[in-house]
Order: structure tokens, then C-alpha cells, then sequence
């Protein structure tokens, strides 16, 4: 097979959204990008509809979903027990948003900016030289001509999912961003479903005080970390069903969900479109720079370990990548990235590792805890929308006693709620000392105080 070669400033690995939206930004800054997709470029990343934030692209500085990206925003949402017993209803701040749109939104600004896309690109093997990653190969299709290409640059970019294609390859990496471990991980499935049978969607609306164009969240029904979330149409022509749990074969699989959803809720018709998949779990990790590699999206664990969300915090690793290294002479320095890496630490590493401290706290109290919990009051509207919201609850003075008084009437929950909350809390503090320059030892003590603080992720 004949080898080509290309130089280029920076080769990002893989165009979902984290990837693209980092192609597009590091070309923007004037860098000559390379981005490298496995599959057909439109396919690239999730294909089913996501739960997203506006100020999350604000803080990408992306423009926000609209129609028909932006599918509906801000829907009621009935939390459920796993039970059925009513918990709480909120308004939701998350924007419903087509993933196929906004890979080809985010694929679009980066070719505008002269990013070069190759995809079908397989077999991709990394060059490392003295510890740093300058030059990988793959085999691709170039100009209708198939043959393997040699890419170099002097940084590349890990946006391959939560596989992590150059993490695994990269020795710097190997001991600090561990094969996660099958609980650390959540098995989940996003389909959109015609409606069978009107009646009995009015009767599901009706067991679970919703109207049609409301979302039903039943909590714990698979283990204390997992969802059922219902989304019947305004209409009743249509039904989102979301489900996820631990990956750890404990409770089966996202897929498994849905299909035991399906023989319970019979009304829910043929499926109109959808995906599953597999999200990490686990706050990021502690290193995700290495000589001539930064990692953003799935492939850092960059996700909201509470609920397994990570597109917005993918689009914002990408935007802060390029924000550290503008102007550098060498885009590729340890130092450099490094920089990139204790940005995004500092700005959320702390809401990320209580999200993790809560993530633990909901798979401890299992299925049964997530029933008591629903029973007991003790998920208020200001706790679920922050959560929701990917924030830190900031309860008042008010429901704090409120919630002090519950816990005092729930003696089992508050011996696991109290310890997991002050370990929350501890955690968060963490990140404002998170190393700013390149000292390992330094990142090895912090990484350590997490650990101690939240629990350690062994791999
Ligand atoms: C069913 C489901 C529902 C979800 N719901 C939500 C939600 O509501 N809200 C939310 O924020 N998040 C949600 N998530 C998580 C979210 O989808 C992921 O966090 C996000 O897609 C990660 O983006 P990414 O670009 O880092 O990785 P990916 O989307 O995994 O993209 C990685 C890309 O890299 C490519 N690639 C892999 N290996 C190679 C290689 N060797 N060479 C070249 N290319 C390669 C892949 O083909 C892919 O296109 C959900 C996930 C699932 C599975």
C-alpha cells in the first residue's frame, strides 16, 4: 500500500462531539488541524438525542442548540421511586438535543476553519519517541486512493471515547488512567419509540401524575445507580425511553432495561431511532496530559459521574485545550498541557469528584435506599435540579433544617447520606490545590488525598 505523509500542528483522534469541537477550536487559534474519525465522519460520536446544558456550551463558547438541534427544553420531570411512589416534581434544566446535528454542526465549523477530516481511518498505531508522542499511522482513504498514512504533529489529541486508543499506548498514561473497572461504568440505551396503544400511554401518564410532554424518572429499579426515564410526546405519537445502570452484570444491561421496559409498558410501539452505549463513570483523571497528548471528553473521564452525562464537559475540555496553548511555540510541551489539565481540574474537578462521592453514595444505598430516600422527603426540588443541572446544591439555611429533620427521622439513610455527604464536600475542596505546574510527585500526594477523601478508582 502506498504511505503518504502530512504534517500538521495537531492530529485529533476521533470526531465525535469532544473531538470535533477541539478540532475546531485548536484551528480557529491558527493551528493546522488533522482530525481522524474510524468510522464514516457523519457517524461520528453519540446518534441519538442527549441531555445538554446552555451554559455548558456558553462555557464552550458554542452556540447553543436550536431547532431542529434543539429537540425541547426544559421539561417537567417527575422523579419516581423505584416503587412508583411519587418523590418529586421539577422543571429541568436540560435541553433535549439530536447528537447526529450537533456532530455535524461541530464537524462543519471545524472544516470551515480548514480542519482536514480523514475518515474510515483504521488500524491506528502511535509513534512514541523519547517519551513523546510525535507521529502515529493509519490506514485510510485519501483522495479516493486507499493507503496508509503517516500523521505528525506536535501534539495530538485523545478524543477516542472512553477506549482511549493513544491514552493506552502512551507510557506517561498507562499507570495514570487505569482500565476503569466494569462498576465504574454505566450501561446505558436512548430510543425513541412510536406509540402502540394511546390509551395505555394515557394510562402510564395517569399512574405517574404526568401529562403527555412531561418526562417520568424512576429512580433505583436496577440497583441504587440506575434510571428509567419516560418521555411521552405532546402528541402521544412518540415516547423517548433513557435507561442506564452499572455495567457490572449485576443488573443487566441498558439494553436489558429497555427490553424488560418494553414487556411492562406494552403500549410502547416499534423503535423510530435510538443507540446504546457504554459511559465511564468515574471523576477524571488525575493526569490526562502526557509529552505530545491530551486527552478531552470519555477518553479523560470527563463526564458527571452522577448520572453519566459528559457531552458539555467534552465541549469544554476541548475549548480550554486550545485556550492553554494559544500562542505557545510548542503546542505539544509537557508543560503546556499541563497548563490545560490544571485548568480544567481547578474549574471542575471538585463539582466532578463530589459527583463521584455521590455517584458511590447512590450505588452504596442500592435499590432499596433509592426507594427510602424518594419516601423520605430527602430529594428536594433544589437538590434534583442542581444535580440535573450539574452543579453543587446550594440548599438555604431552610432546607437544610428541613432536610436535617428528615435525616433525623431516616436513622439508616443518614449513617450513609451524612459520612457521603462530608466526603462530597471534602472532596470538592480539593481542587483549588490541584498541582498548576508539572510535578508528579506533587500530583501523586493530591491524587492520593482524593483517593483517601472519595475512594480510590483501582482499575
Ligand atoms: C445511551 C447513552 C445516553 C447518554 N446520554 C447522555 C446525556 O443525556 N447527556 C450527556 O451529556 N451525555 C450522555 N451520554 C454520554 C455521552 O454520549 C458521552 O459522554 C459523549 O458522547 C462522549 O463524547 P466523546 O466525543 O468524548 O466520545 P464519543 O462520542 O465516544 O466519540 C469518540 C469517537 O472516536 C472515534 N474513534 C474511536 N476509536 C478510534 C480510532 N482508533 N481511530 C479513529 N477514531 C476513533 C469513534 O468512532 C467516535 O466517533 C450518553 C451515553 C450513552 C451511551
Amino acid at each position: 500500500m502506498p504511505t503518504r505523509k502530512f504534517n500538521s500542528d495537531a492530529v485529533v483522534v476521533g470526531a465525535g462531539t469532544a473531538g470535533a469541537n477541539a478540532a475546531y477550536q485548536l484551528a480557529r487559534r491558527g493551528l493546522s488541524v488533522t482530525l481522524l474519525e474510524r468510522r464514516a465522519a457523519s457517524e461520528g460520536g453519540a446518534q441519538w438525542t442527549n441531555g445538554v446544558l446552555d451554559w455548558q456550551f456558553e462555557r464552550a463558547r458554542l452556540d447553543p442548540p436550536v431547532a431542529p438541534e434543539r429537540v425541547s427544553a426544559h421539561r417537567t420531570t417527575h422523579l419516581v421511586g423505584p416503587d412508583g411512589r411519587h418523590g418529586v416534581t421539577v422543571r429541568s434544566p436540560t435541553v433535549t438535543a439530536d447528537m447526529g446535528l450537533l456532530g455535524s454542526r461541530l464537524r462543519a465549523l471545524a472544516a470551515s476553519e480548514g480542519v482536514k477530516i480523514i475518515d474510515r481511518a483504521e488500524n491506528l498505531a502511535a509513534k512514541i519517541e523519547d517519551g513523546r508522542l510525535r507521529s502515529a499511522v493509519v490506514e485510510a482513504s485519501v483522495h479516493g486512493q486507499l493507503g496508509v498514512v503517516e500523521l505528525s504533529a506536535p501534539l495530538f489529541v485523545d478524543a477516542s471515547g472512553r477506549g482511549g486508543v493513544l491514552r493506552r499506548t502512551h507510557p506517561t498514561l498507562r499507570r495514570w488512567c487505569p482500565k476503569l473497572r466494569t462498576d465504574e461504568l454505566c450501561s446505558a440505551a436512548d430510543f425513541h419509540f412510536e406509540v402502540a396503544d394511546r390509551g395505555g400511554a394515557t394510562e402510564f401518564l395517569e399512574r405517574h401524575r404526568a401529562l403527555a410532554g412531561e418526562t417520568v424518572t424512576m429512580v433505583g429499579t436496577a440497583g441504587g445507580f440506575s434510571t428509567e426515564a419516560v418521555t411521552v410526546s405532546e402528541d402521544l405519537s412518540e415516547v423517548g425511553v433513557l435507561v442506564g445502570c452499572l455495567a457490572d452484570g449485576r443488573f443487566g444491561t441498558g439494553p436489558r432495561l429497555l427490553k424488560d421496559l418494553r414487556s411492562r409498558e406494552t403500549w410502547i410501539g416499534h423503535e423510530v431511532s435510538g443507540g446504546f452505549g457504554v459511559i465511564p463513570l468515574r471523576r477524571p483523571y488525575a493526569r490526562f496530559t502526557a509529552p505530545g497528548l491530551a486527552l478531552v471528553g470519555d477518553a479523560a473521564c470527563q463526564v458527571f459521574p452522577a448520572h453519566g452525562s459528559g457531552i458539555g464537559l467534552g465541549l469544554i475540555a476541548g475549548t480550554m485545550l486550545a485556550d492553554a496553548i494559544e500562542g505557545s511555540v510548542d503546542v505539544g510541551d509537557e508543560a503546556v498541557l499541563w497548563a490545560y489539565q490544571s485548568m480544567f481540574q481547578r474549574e471542575f474537578g471538585g463539582l466532578l469528584i463530589s459527583s463521584d462521592a455521590f455517584r458511590r453514595l447512590s450505588t452504596a444505598i442500592g435499590g432499596d435506599g433509592a426507594a427510602a430516600l424518594v419516601a423520605a422527603g430527602l430529594m428536594t426540588e433544589s437538590t434534583v435540579v442542581a444535580g440535573l443541572d450539574q452543579r453543587t446544591p446550594d440548599p438555604t439555611s431552610g432546607e437544610l433544617a428541613m432536610l436535617a429533620g428528615r435525616l433525623v427521622r431516616s436513622p439508616g439513610l443518614a449513617r450513609v447520606l451524612i459520612p457521603g455527604s462530608i466526603r462530597a464536600t471534602l472532596g470538592s475542596m480539593l481542587a483549588s490545590s490541584y498541582p498548576e505546574r508539572v510535578d508528579e510527585r506533587a500530583l501523586e500526594i493530591w491524587d492520593r488525598r482524593v483517593d483517601r477523601v472519595v475512594g480510590p478508582n483501582l482499575g
